[in-house]
């Protein structure tokens, strides 16, 4: 019996330069055909309305690409196939610039429960290197707008051992980022991965990422601060709660 789902949106405003996830630029004709063969997939797994499903997962690319209208179309062809009232967790990936306080309101009025946000860095120049559409202010703009507007399960991701960046500046990024007291936090180190543009500039030799025992430094530094904060890892959390503050890492 299917248990939970995930569904991919695989459109994206801008392509990060890290980036090998499944994903195009978002344009609304082939958002809009994807949605209806989305609908056609989901019905030929879904044999009736309203399946019960313990968790739903809506990723990406970035689900919140899709402009108004392809947004609430998504959350109503989710509502018809699940039952998104019973359902223990229902995120949306995010991310910060993309998410309007108009798409919260449709996210939050159609049982979407948690919300997940490629944050990164909390750094403009950090994240221009990296090719994000985003800046910092997007962060605490969309920050403040989820927690008004009620959607208070937020999780955000954050990358570090990112060309020269320093220990000193993830540790300001981490710093930064645990201020918001979120449930959850997610954090990777940077991979760099076969057809994207940090790969081409990492064959060149014009991009390097910071020596092995930094990265070890920041990892050791990234598991304290968040045992010092009050979060314990994700297999820990299953085991003993839901509800608990946790950290991927
Ligand atoms: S927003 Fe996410 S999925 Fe889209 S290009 Fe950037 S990292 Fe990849």
């Amino acid at each position: 019996m299917i248990t939970s789902a995930y569904i991919h949106i695989p459109f994206c405003e801008k392509i990060c330069h890290y980036c090998d996830f499944t994903k195009f630029f978002y344009e609304e004709k082939m958002a809009d055909e994807y949605l209806v063969a989305l609908e056609n997939e989901i019905a030929t797994t879904i044999n009736k309305p309203r399946q019960k499903m313990k968790t739903i997962f809506v990723g990406g690319g970035t689900p919140t690409a899709l402009n108004n209208r392809q947004l609430l179309k998504l959350v109503q062809m989710i509502e018809h196939y699940f039952d998104v009232d019973q359902v223990s967790e229902y995120t949306f990936e995010a991310n910060p610039g993309d998410l309007t306080k108009e798409k919260i309101k449709i996210l939050k009025n159609h049982g979407v429960t948690r919300i997940s946000m490629g944050v990164q860095v909390m750094d403009d120049k950090m994240l221009e290197q990296l090719g994000r559409l985003h800046r910092i202010k997007d962060v605490y703009q969309n920050v403040n707008d989820l927690i008004q507007i009620g959607l208070t399960n937020i999780s955000i991701d954050l990358m570090y051992s990112l060309p020269n960046q320093s220990f000193e500046g993830f540790s300001k990024t981490l710093e930064e980022a645990l201020q918001f007291n979120l449930p959850h936090y997610s954090a990777y180190s940077l991979q760099i991965e076969p057809k994207t543009i940090f790969y081409q500039r990492y064959k060149k030799g014009t991009l390097t990422k910071p020596p092995e025992e930094i990265e070890a430094d920041m990892y050791e530094h990234l598991r304290k601060e968040m045992r010092d904060h009050g979060y314990i890892s994700m297999k820990l959390a299953i085991l003993l709660s839901p509800d608990m503050k946790v950290s991927i890492i």
